[in-house]
């Protein structure tokens, strides 16, 4: 499987790349956010809407996929591009931290984790092996490693028992990879300790993967940890391989973050909100269902291009959402979705300017405004 990465560009005042990922199903420029396809859909939306939103990559849950509708049947539909119509990258993820967030249902051991199906009850066993070949059936562009979500707050002991399991697991996916295989990433966990996020990350890239994810976060630690967790661990990782921050997060997170050199992202966030009527704008959240947007001729954002924006007020999005229209989902994901590409066109476009900081640094002061 072709996979490259390529650093176009450095940030002059901070660890912030402009990058390039090469892979069969076409290439895409970074620091790059990827909208998450749980069930093989960017739910609401056509593949044809997503690409004029201009997203140009979408992740895949590994865990929903093999439980429904199994991956054996969507290899033999063609794989994943093929059965959801997607022309252009996806990567999955390794399963792990949907596994882990089924707490009593599951139990791990060195060979894998045993858990059970949260749909009918039925027992699975996963191996760091089992995720390789559900990936390379799926046919995505780049796997992930198994690794174990440890929650917060978690005993040092445990976090660092853990984190060399971890490590463990990563090595033997790496030992079945194939040559036609997708691009594999290793995820660097440690919990928010130090010197186990150092080691972690240490030890993976002593192994050498194609890119270096950093899992464990945005699961209930407090914000202020999220930046210190990245600086102790993005120096360790090499500046040529992509660094992928998982699951996170606002429009705040992802600018400090990108300061901090990640590379790509990938979270429900947008998509989630939108369908509970939260949409995001320049000056912050909106919640359409208030009743100040009753009578409201403007769109959500007058400065939006998207094609909610072109068309809908606010008072119309607010009485779809009040009568629990379909249509209500639709056009608010497409809303917030334009508004996350639009944010990561911004990102690049001022590390290209070298005026990233610039950016950076209003941002800050609006996320006082809003605390
Ligand atoms: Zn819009």
């Amino acid at each position: 499987m072709a996979f490259r990465f390529e650093v176009l560009q450095k940030d002059t005042s901070s660890r912030a790349r402009l990058g390039r990922i090469e892979t069969n199903h076409g290439s895409f420029l970074t620091p790059a956010f990827l909208p998450v396809g749980t069930q093989g859909t960017i739910k609401s939306l056509t593949p044809e809407e997503v690409v004029e939103i201009r997203v140009e990559a979408i992740v895949g849950n590994t865990y929903h996929l093999y439980l429904r509708p199994g991956h054996e049947t969507i290899g033999k539909l063609g794989g994943l591009h093929t059965f959801i119509h997607w022309k252009n990258p996806i990567l999955t993820d390794s399963g792990g931290y949907q596994i882990f967030s089924l707490g009593a249902l599951r139990r791990i051991s060195e060979e894998g984790v045993a858990f059970q199906s949260h749909l009918d009850g039925s027992l699975h066993f996963l191996t760091p092996e089992k995720v390789m070949e559900i990936q390379r059936i799926l046919g995505s562009d780049i796997a992930m490693v198994l690794d174990e979500c440890i929650p917060y707050p978690s005993p040092y002991e445990y976090a660092k028992a853990s984190n060399r399991l971890t490590t463990r697991w990563a090595k033997r996916c790496l030992q079945v990879r194939q040559e036609n295989d997708p691009a594999l990433f290793a995820i660097v966990q440690g919990g928010v300790y130090k010197d186990l996020r150092e080691e972690s990350a240490q030890r993976l890239v002593e192994i050498n993967f194609q890119g270096y994810a950093i899992g464990g976060l945005s699961v209930g630690e407090p914000k202020s940890l999220m930046g210190e967790v990245l600086n102790w661990t993005i120096p360790f990782l090499p500046e040529s391989a992509p660094h992928y921050l998982m699951g996170v997060g606002t429009p705040e997170d992802i600018v400090n973050a990108v300061v901090l050199g990640i590379d790509l992202f990938d979270c429900v966030l947008p998509t989630r909100n939108a369908r509970n009527g939260t949409l995001f704008t320049p000056s912050g959240k909106m919640s359409i269902k208030q009743a100040q947007y009753a009578e409201d001729r403007r769109p959500i954002d007058e400065t939006c291009g998207c094609y909610t924006c072109r068309h809908y007020s606010r008072a119309y999005l607010r009485h779809l959402y009040l009568a629990n229209e379909i249509l209500s989902s639709r056009l608010n994901t497409i809303h917030n979705l334009y508004y996350y590409i639009g944010l990561m066109n911004k990102i690049k476009e001022a590390i290209r300017e070298g005026r990233l900081l610039e950016i950076y640094k209003k941002q800050q002061l609006k996320g006082l405004e809003t605390e």
